[in-house]
């Protein structure tokens, strides 16, 4: 069936739908609006997301097939929500009962993961391609540096992959980056880029930027692509639209296709908030939403007004801070509830401290609830959130001691412990066995006899014949130079691959049954479990790290059988004819390596952002990144100060730090009744006790919704001990943190000029830490700073007071 047959909805056949209800007009209009582009720009927290799902809801309510529906949202965490909202809403309407089958809510990356599987060949990808993360991309571009024999100090790996990726974001392959590069240095990155794409190539790899790249040329090229696509999707919903890139609207636009292809404008609807950009480190530009209006010509551009999530106190701070950006457009933040409690600002003394005083601040709410309720509240309803994760150790080590049930969103980070990586490695090799980054990473780990030169040779063995490493330790006896105990190795390492999945067998004999089989098989037979078990016993007591490791095995094992269990290829709803037939019975069991593919993909597409598990009843820790589109009735914001947030990173431009101010204010508004905000006068950095200074954002959300608490101990140390001042609580209703001690301010302003004096731009220092630099700039003052261009390193902004900066001749 054309997916444009003329059987659209219209408005007029069920006006009285319940779904309507508990929706103001304006989100009404969002959700009923089906037809043609439309655009809903709206503030913070005035129902984006669920004008989102209702509008997935009603349009299955009007008949509307769930597998021509696409929503793309920024998490998989968000993903996974939405749908159990959508399900939530239908069958509360007595419509479903369960998830429509063939609905997709998914992330872009997951999106075009699918669809370069489904459509391989015709992106010219093995189908059973791998997804390089950083670290393997880090050993490819090194290899291909040092091929082109270039040094990684002249193009350090992590700027080329960085320069590279912005590149891809902007939809800038490797040929016409080279047609581009004019200097010399542009010029080599250019071959740079060149090899690594062949070397990925040849192992059969992509990257993150690649999912994206390969999709949008794919559907840009492949008419017959781009027309299967849209013709099952009619429906295209965006949420977060704001932190697309430039691939990602492309992307979008080509799935939604034009007038010409549909015969009538494409629907596609999306929502954001120019507010709470976060995301143009990775490319993502607000042009975005201006291309929109452009690329999709009778676009419908609906506000929504109020903000339902948040108290007036809340949202004050949040508008108050927010209106410091110049690059903006005034969007009004209100809402018509009043009362609330005041925004709370604590100055503690270090991040021990801060840690306990949030968590004191939390159990009152776990004991006596909000307001004097007198209902407790859960402990679900109450997250911490931090710039950068190195910030919420202090937390956890504090909600342990006070037995306190958390979590920590940490996305990729179990995913990238050594151990885990090395097993995925194993799997992934498994998977597909050109995989030469995994091969190399695992082929002697444990160590298994095959030394350095014995792998170079296999290398060169391999590289002349144009052969996947793999294959050459298959022959290994006819590679020159390689030890006869070498050789044993490769061997007996050849024969354990294969004998996992069969490949390479005869009939496959001793082939794992299941994904939890193999991933068991793996971790012992390659002597992985055993080789930590070896460690961790050798250790001295007291040293938990290697035991764990152990257990890090085990929970992979576990990871992989609980994705085992939840799998049903027939669920898949990438498998347009059945999603689209609704025929689901041609499924069958699920083959091993079609699990172990999937199982590799959902791990890769693990992001930041993403939670591992919500156990219902824990405080959520996490960062602002990762807390975007989410609402807790109680929030606190720990770290804020300069360095922290706005980020060190953020000080070389206005666009960075006006960045800084929109993560800050997306943590603002993700409170819906209390709010804390916290700045630690020392904080620990890798294993140095450093002075801070409070976040400017802190003087900026002004002070008429803020009660504002010094128990930093400012005079400590000046008055003596015992001066009482200094231990109690000390409540300042007004004045930014900087008026707190005015006298003290006097004389550290006076200090530093006195400092700045001595360092002029272009002078060479030593910092104890960073090592050589130059100044670039240098400022006088209270807070007296100077930018410095340190070796390696880069630019660092640095208070003069504290840096300990030496002059070097
Ligand atoms: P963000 O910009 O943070 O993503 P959003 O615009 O997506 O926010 P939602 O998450 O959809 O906002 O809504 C915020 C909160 O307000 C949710 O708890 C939602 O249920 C509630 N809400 C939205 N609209 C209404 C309404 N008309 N009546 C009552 N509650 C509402
Ligand atoms: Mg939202």
């Amino acid at each position: 069936m054309p997916a444009d047959a003329p059987t659209t909805p219209t408005d007029e056949t069920n006006p009285g739908s319940r779904l309507l209800e508990g929706l103001t007009e304006q989100q009404r209009l969002a959700t009923r609006t089906l037809e043609g582009p439309v655009l809903v720009l709206a503030a913070a927290g005035s129902g984006k997301t669920r004008v989102t799902t209702r509008r997935i809801a009603y349009l299955i309510e009007r008949g509307e097939p769930a597998w021509s529906i696409l929503a793309v949202t920024f998490t998989n965490k968000a993903a996974r929500e939405m749908r159990e909202r959508i399900e939530r809403t239908l069958i509360e309407a007595g419509l479903a009962s369960g998830t429509p089958r063939g609905l997709i809510c998914t992330t872009f990356h997951s999106l075009c993961a699918r669809l370069l599987r489904r459509y391989a060949d015709a992106a010219g990808l093995p189908a059973d391609y791998s997804i390089y993360d950083t670290a393997d991309q880090l050993t490819l571009v090194k290899r291909v540096i040092a091929g082109l024999e270039l040094s990684t100090t002249n193009f350090p790996p992590r700027s080329v992959l960085s320069s590279i990726s912005n590149a891809k974001n902007e939809l800038i392959d490797a040929e016409a980056f080279e047609r581009q590069a004019g200097d010399f240095s542009t010029r080599h990155l250019a071959r740079i880029y060149k090899g690594y794409e062949a070397g990925k190539r040849q192992a059969g790899a992509v990257d993150f930027d690649d999912l994206l790249l390969l999709t949008a040329r794919l559907l840009g090229e492949d008419a017959t692509v781009r027309r299967e696509c849209q013709d099952r999707w009619r429906w295209l919903l965006i949420d977060e639209y704001q932190d697309t890139n430039r691939a990602q609207f492309v992307i979008a636009s080509l799935l939604a296709g034009t007038r010409e292809e549909r015969g009538r404008d494409p629907n596609i609807f999306v929502v954001g908030d120019p507010d709470q950009a976060i995301y143009s480190w990775r490319g993502a530009d607000i042009t975005n939403i201006l291309e929109f209006e452009e690329r999709f010509a009778n676009a419908t551009v609906i506000p929504l007004g109020e903000n339902f999530r948040s108290t007036a106190p809340i949202l004050g701070v949040a508008d108050t801070l927010i209106r410091q950006n110049r690059q903006r457009k005034h969007k009004d933040l209100f809402t018509s509830t009043q009362g609330g409690s005041r925004v709370e600002v604590t100055l503690c003394r270090d991040e021990g401290h801060e840690a306990s005083l949030v968590v004191d601040w939390f159990k009152r709410f776990g004991e006596e609830g909000l307001d004097g309720e007198g209902r407790p509240l859960a402990w679900r309803d109450m997250a911490v959130f931090y710039r950068t994760n190195a910030l919420s150790r202090a937390v956890e080590d504090e909600l342990r001691r006070s037995g306190v049930p958390y979590v920590v969103v940490r996305g990729t980070a179990f995913y990238q412990r050594e151990e885990v990586k090395t097993a995925l490695a194993y799997l992934r090799l498994a998977a597909n066995q050109s995989d030469d980054v995994s091969l190399t990473r695992v082929v002697n780990t444990p160590t298994r006899g095959i030394g350095k030169a014995s792998l170079a040779a296999a290398q060169q063995f391999a590289s002349e014949r144009g052969l996947p490493l793999f294959e050459a330790l298959r022959r290994a006896e006819e590679i020159p130079s390689v030890s006869a105990r070498a050789a044993n190795g490769m061997r007996a390492f050849v024969a354990m691959v294969d004998s996992w999945t069969g490949a390479g067998t005869f009939m496959g004999t001793d082939v794992a049954a299941s994904l939890r089989d193999l991933a068991e098989r793996v971790i012992e037979e390659s002597g992985l479990e055993a080789h930590y078990r070896k460690l961790a016993a050798k250790q001295a007591e007291g040293e938990e790290a290697d035991a764990s490791r152990v257990e890090n095995l085990e929970e992979l094992v576990s990871s992989a059988a609980a994705f085992e269990e939840d799998y049903d290829p027939a669920d898949d709803p990438m498998r347009f004819d059945e999603a689209m037939t609704g025929d689901a019975g041609t499924a069958g069991v699920p083959d091993l390596l079609g699990v172990l593919r999937a199982y590799l993909e959902s791990v890769s597409l693990v992001a930041d952002a993403d939670l591992e598990s919500s156990e219902d009843g824990a405080v959520t820790l996490m960062t602002l990144h990762a807390a975007k589109g989410l609402e807790f009735a109680a929030a606190a914001i720990i770290g804020l100060e300069e360095g922290q947030l706005p980020h060190s990173r953020a000080h070389t431009s206005e666009a960075d730090l006006e960045e800084e101010r929109r993560l800050c204010f997306v943590g603002i508004t993700r409170a819906m009744r209390r709010l804390h905000m916290t700045a630690s006068r020392y904080r620990t950095v890798r294993g140095v006790s450093e002075r801070t200074i409070p976040s400017r954002f802190l003087e900026e959300i002004g002070t008429e919704h803020v009660t504002l608490s010094d128990q930093s101990d400012p005079f400590a140390g000046i008055e003596g001990t015992g001066m009482g001042a200094a231990s109690s609580p000390r409540r300042l209703g007004t004045g930014g943190p900087r008026e707190l001690s005015s006298a003290d301010e006097v004389e550290r302003a006076a200090a530093g000029d006195k400092l700045a004096a001595g360092l002029a731009a272009g002078t060479t220092v030593r910092h104890p830490r960073f090592g050589i630099g130059v100044i670039e700039t240098v400022s006088g003052g209270a807070n007296a700073r100077a930018q410095v261009n340190f070796r390696g390193i880069g630019l660092k902004t640095l208070v003069l007071e504290y840096a300990r900066l030496e002059p070097v001749d």
